[in-house]
């Protein structure tokens, strides 16, 4: 049977490697238990979007699965809109674009080509604030830079030693239950 990777690891990895391995142990748990507030914060608001954008008629795939045969990975899309041909990643609060948020996107957008849609506009949103910030199309050399992450992630030894970033736990949703960490994160 063929792994494909979940495209959050892609971001996942950028902020921790070691985050990957954490969410892989408690991947079975509810994910409530070890969601920190601003996550959850994050749901609810995607959940009210949700429900807006149920009650409209436009051709709009939210929350949808798109998987990658040729990358290997798989994971949900937050919105496209069919007609637009735009997709969205939206985020409660985007204060700095990180590479991982990148890669996510560009997961998501050569998944969905690979499936056949056609997607021409590409941008994160920031649900907070409502601020939009377009992204633009990734080529080969983004394709390239995507492939060499997840080679990276799927070579990765989480067993090697690795430095501790403090100010990365303290905003990291595993602290309490991180091995590498005595911190706590700042939502406890
Ligand atoms: S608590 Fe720190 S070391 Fe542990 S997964 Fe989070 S960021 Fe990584």
């Amino acid at each position: 049977m063929e792994t494909f990777l979940p495209i959050t690891y892609l971001n996942d990895f950028v902020f921790c490697p070691y985050s990957i391995y954490l969410h892989q142990v408690f991947d079975n748990s509810n994910e409530v238990l070890y969601s920190a507030s601003p996550q959850q914060t994050g749901k609810s608001a995607h959940t009210i979007i949700d429900s807006e954008k149920q009650k409209e008629k436009a051709q709009i795939i939210k929350g949808a699965y798109v998987i990658s045969n040729r990358l290997g990975i798989y994971g949900k899309i937050d919105t496209f809109y069919v007609a637009k041909q735009k997709l969205v990643e939206s985020k409660f609060q985007i204060k700095t674009l990180y590479k991982g948020y990148y890669y996510q996107l560009w997961a998501q957008y050569f998944a969905l080509t690979e499936m056949g849609y056609v997607v021409s506009e590409l941008c994160f949103y920031s649900i907070r604030d409502k601020k939009t910030f377009p992204v633009s199309i990734p080529g080969q050399k983004e394709l390239e830079e995507l492939r060499n992450h997840i080679r990276k992630i799927a070579r990765f030894d989480f067993e090697q030693e690795m430095n501790v970033n403090s100010a990365k736990c303290q905003h990291c949703i595993y602290a309490s239950l991180c091995d590498k960490t005595n911190i706590d994160h700042v939502y406890a």
